[in-house]
């Protein structure tokens, strides 16, 4: 259907300007169309129906301007013109000039309209519209379709009309297809994004950004399971800062918290890309060390210990003071369960707080 990839970018661009506001263009549209339409009746010679496209612009350049104002209004109002329009056509021309394809015309653009206007009586058009054109086709031999006074065009203008109505017909139910099946992918895309950030919520710290419990288990619960199978090795660290209350007691849990986002981001950046880091509980932090003895885990832990040392030494804020952490470090054992795991890790760091803090205790 397109030629290259630049027109592809200018059909996409003009879709999304359109999808971005639907309603004016469906609004712009129906103005121009009654436009070219005055046009092609001026040049068959029938008055009319030039009249009555005169009306319709008129009315799109109100409905326009009521459009930045009361867009569901004027929506409306525009769908009201349509059926207005059509069936008043219909009896000025006859059946055979293909005013009524506007109704068919009118039911697929519902499909983009009830996104462009929220809220929009769209049912309530679209029932009238759905009855007017089933009673003009199965009725068609026995209406008096005809206003008296006005006499049907001839045979030569009501060919031309037919064909001008059913491209407008082909065209608008083209493009309303193709602009509903984009707001569907549209709203795809945001329900897949609002997913996303649920799942990232649902499984991430909100103050350190660091994965939670939940999340973590879970992954703890495979690694013991794939170590059982496979025998490799993974330890685990659970960390926790040495007189952390005292230090909120002092300086407030607001500069606490800064602590903890700079304690955390600290320890990120000194474990390896394999490694993954949970905010445990209040101001303890674990750390897995994937395919790691305790003998790496260790090196990782001293090089965290180095980098908050330099970090929190000269007492620059939120440091007003040197911090601290303790270690528990535990390598997994064979046939050992993620909750046996942990409680290991957290008697050693309770042992670490015991003998002094800050240190690591395997
Ligand atoms: P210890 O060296 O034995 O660990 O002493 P501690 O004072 O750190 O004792 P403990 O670990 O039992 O205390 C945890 C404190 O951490 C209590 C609470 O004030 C603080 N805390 C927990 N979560 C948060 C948090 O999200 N923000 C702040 N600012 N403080 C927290
Ligand atoms: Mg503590
Ligand atoms: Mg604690």
């Amino acid at each position: 259907m397109f030629e290259s990839a630049a027109e592809m970018s200018f059909f996409r661009q003009f879709t999304n300007k359109w999808l971005h506001s639907s309603a004016r263009y469906f609004l712009f549209t129906a103005l121009l169309m009654h436009f070219g339409e005055i046009f092609v009746c001026l040049l068959l010679g029938y008055f009319p129906l030039v009249w009555q496209n005169m009306v319709s612009c008129l009315l799109y350049i109100f409905f326009l301007w009521l459009e930045k104002r009361q867009r569901v209004m004027a929506v409306a109002l525009a769908e009201f013109e349509v059926v207005l329009f059509a069936l008043a056509a219909t009896l000025l021309t006859g059946l055979d000039s293909g005013f009524y394809f506007y109704f068919i015309c009118l039911l697929v653009m519902s499909s983009y309209l009830s996104d462009a206007a929220p809220g929009c009586p769209i049912g309530a058009i679209q029932a009238p519209t759905v009855g007017i054109l089933t009673a003009l086709v199965c009725l068609r031999r026995y209406l008096p379709l005809q206003i008296p006074g006005f006499p049907p065009p001839g045979e030569p203008a009501l060919f031309i009309m037919f064909g001008m109505n059913m491209a407008i017909c082909v065209f608008t139910t083209t493009m309303s297809v193709y602009l509903a099946s984009q707001t569907l992918r549209r709203r795809n895309q945001e329900l897949e994004n609002a997913n996303q950030n649920l799942e990232y919520i649902a499984g991430h710290d909100p103050l350190t950004g660091l994965q939670n419990r939940l999340n973590f288990y879970d992954q703890l619960e495979d690694l013991c399971r794939t170590a059982d199978e496979d025998g490799s090795t993974f330890c685990v660290a659970m960390a926790d800062i040495d007189n952390f209350k005292q230090f909120n007691d002092q300086y407030g849990h607001g500069h606490g918290d800064l602590v903890l986002i700079s304690v955390a981001d600290c320890i990120r950046t000194c474990v390896r890309e394999t490694d993954s880091v949970c905010r445990w509980g209040g101001e303890e932090i674990v750390i897995t060390f994937f395919n790691a003895s305790s003998d790496t885990a260790r090196e990782v832990l001293q090089s965290i210990r180095r980098e908050l040392h330099v970090l929190t030494a000269q007492g620059r804020p939120p440091f007003f003071r040197e911090v601290t952490l303790t270690f528990g470090l535990a390598q997994h054992g064979l046939g050992q369960s993620a909750q046996e795991l942990m409680s290991e890790a957290d008697r050693l760091l309770y042992k670490g707080k015991q003998e002094g803090k800050n240190c690591i205790m395997e």
